[in-house]
């Protein structure tokens, strides 16, 4: 089956198209036939394309919305077909896979796309209000473009997380808040963290549900799991993706006094203080230069740039605290450390950094094995007593892979 993967975001578009079935889910041997992304939509936007095995196509022009973006990736199909293995006509794309952020509590798995669930992501828009109107702008244009026949699937970011117990969901605040409101936290990153606990099996040998681990997702956006038994058993993003580790652009965990502080002392409006919160923080608020992490460790290591080593060492502290927060919260421990993400599995200065002081944990890294860049590999010593593994995320493929089980109706079993 061919999957049209479509991450639907505010200002971006990304795809994949990914050929699936149930052979090639048990063999491991699912493809991309071809990938993308359109971003800077709303303006002059940019498109870089490219069918698997040959080069990238760039191109600038100016897109309206989301339909604007999913049609011109559409357009680029047809008239790339000849390079596109298994696609000759758009009548070759059997399902469409939507990457939906939130699912608030209804959502718990992946789900065919119909009016009601279209309703349903809709009712949780109060929850996501940058991210689900534009999954919703996704779907509503696949279907005029693609047509009412072609099924559409829902993979939830929030769904993998829908396991934790209420002692980890819960805020300390008045109960009825949640009951009135759904205060919670509901996590994201799901899709990510349940590849990385499914690849993290398959590398072991070990029926899913004996895996105890700590999964880490640094990208620009960052997000610790504690997956007990195989399941989400905490997570450090909340009621928002604003919450837990410090990102690129976010500010993770702060003192709630602030908010009313900064608009006090600094006269800015609620939505102004949500915006510097989550656009002017994180990474790029405390060095002063920029959210992306190779070029703060370029500036500390060129320039030895005092605030550039600050936000490396807050961001990698954070993550250290959580780990020591999740190793006390598991109460059989865990047996891995697994990195992910674009620092996550790029940058061993960073992994050196966040695992240098935690032998007292039992975690040793190999620094030799370290090195590696964007590969799956153990990275800790022998003696290590919890193991430290980098293991690449592809939420396309999970997504994909979800799509074919939901529209073939095969069970999931991870
Ligand atoms: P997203 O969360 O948007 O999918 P990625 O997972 O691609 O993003 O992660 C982007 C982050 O990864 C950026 O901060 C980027 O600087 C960082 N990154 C990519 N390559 C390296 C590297 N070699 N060293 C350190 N950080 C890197």
């Amino acid at each position: 089956m061919n999957v049209l993967v479509l991450n639907c975001g505010s200002s971006s578009v990304k795809f994949q198209i990914v050929d699936t079935d149930l052979e090639r889910i048990e063999a491991d041997s699912d493809s991309c036939l071809a990938s993308g992304i359109v971003e800077r939509i709303g303006g002059q936007a940019l498109t870089t394309f490219q069918a698997t095995g040959h080069p990238r196509d760039r191109h600038a022009e100016p897109l309206r919305d989301q339909r604007a973006a999913i049609d011109v990736i559409l357009r680029w199909v047809i008239s790339h077909a000849s390079r596109i293995d298994h696609i000759s006509s758009l009548a070759d794309i059997h399902a469409v896979g939507h990457r939906v952020v939130h699912g608030g509590e209804e959502f718990q798995k992946s789900v065919l796309i119909d009016d009601e669930v279209l309703h349903g992501i809709a009712d949780c828009i109060d929850l996501a209000p940058l991210h689900n109107p534009a999954n919703i702008k996704g779907i509503k244009a696949t279907t005029e473009l693609l047509g009412s026949g072609i099924p559409q699937v829902a993979v939830f970011d929030t769904s993998f997380h829908s396991t934790m117990p209420e002692s980890s969901y819960l805020y300390g605040i008045p109960y009825q808040l949640y009951r009135r409101h759904k205060i919670r936290r509901y996590g994201f990153h799901g899709t990510s963290h349940r590849y990385l606990s499914y690849r993290y099996r398959q590398i072991t040998d070990q029926p899913l549900d004996d895996i105890n681990i700590i999964t880490l997702h640094l990208g620009n956006g960052c997000s610790a799991c504690a997956i007990v038994n195989g399941k989400s058993y905490t997570t450090s993003m909340g009621f928002t993706p604003l919450q837990g580790l410090v990102m690129g652009t976010r500010s993770g965990d702060i003192d709630p006094s602030l908010i009313e502080f900064l608009m006090i002392k600094e006269g800015l409006s609620i939505s102004e203080v949500d915006t510097m919160l989550n656009k002017q923080s994180g990474l790029l608020g405390i060095s002063g230069l920029t959210g992306d992490m190779r070029e703060l460790l370029e500036e500390e290591a060129e320039n030895g740039d005092r605030r550039a080593r600050l936000a490396i060492d807050i961001f990698s502290r954070r993550v250290k605290q959580y780990i020591g927060a999740y190793l006390a919260e598991m109460e059989n421990g865990t047996e891995s450390i697994v990195f992910s993400g674009g620092i996550g599995v790029n940058s061993p200065a960073i992994r050196s950094r966040i695992c240098g002081s935690l032998t007292s944990c039992g975690i040793k890294l190999d620094e030799a094995k370290n090195q590696v860049v964007d590969e799956v590999m153990k990275i800790s010593t022998d003696d290590s007593r919890i193991a430290v593994y980098v293991i690449p995320t592809n939420e396309e493929l999970l997504i994909a892979r979800d799509t074919y089980r939901v529209v073939a109706n095969v069970p999931r079993r991870w």
